[in-house]
């Protein structure tokens, strides 16, 4: 097979992987499991931060967040890396280290 004809399969491939992602129609966020996209819509879409940080004025849209917000920005390192072991969740670690 030639490598063009590589290349596109690799692209076909990787639109049909996308053509799975689950994508909210308020907002455009995508996510690869339905349940993600269904907790986004109950709680984060268009809505209000409501679990407030204890120590500082950070809110986040969803439990898990803060809870990784306050072991990142408010214990030592050794606790956050345990909690990021815990969570086995980059993505919500990922998502406030850059904000
Ligand atoms: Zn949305
Ligand atoms: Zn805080």
């Amino acid at each position: 097979m030639s490598e063009v004809a590589l290349v596109v399969r690799r692209l076909k491939r990787r639109i049909m992987e996308e053509d799975k992602i689950y994508r909210c129609s308020a907002c455009n966020k995508s996510y690869v499991y339905k349940a993600g996209l269904s907790r986004h819509q109950k709680y984060e879409c268009g809505k209000e931060p409501q679990f407030q940080c204890p120590h500082c004025p950070y809110r986040a849209k969803i439990k898990s967040n803060l809870t990784a917000h306050v072991a990142y920005k408010h214990m030592n390192f050794r606790l956050a890396t345990h909690m990021h072991q815990m969570f086995q969740n980059v993505h919500i670690i990922a998502q406030f280290i850059s904000t």
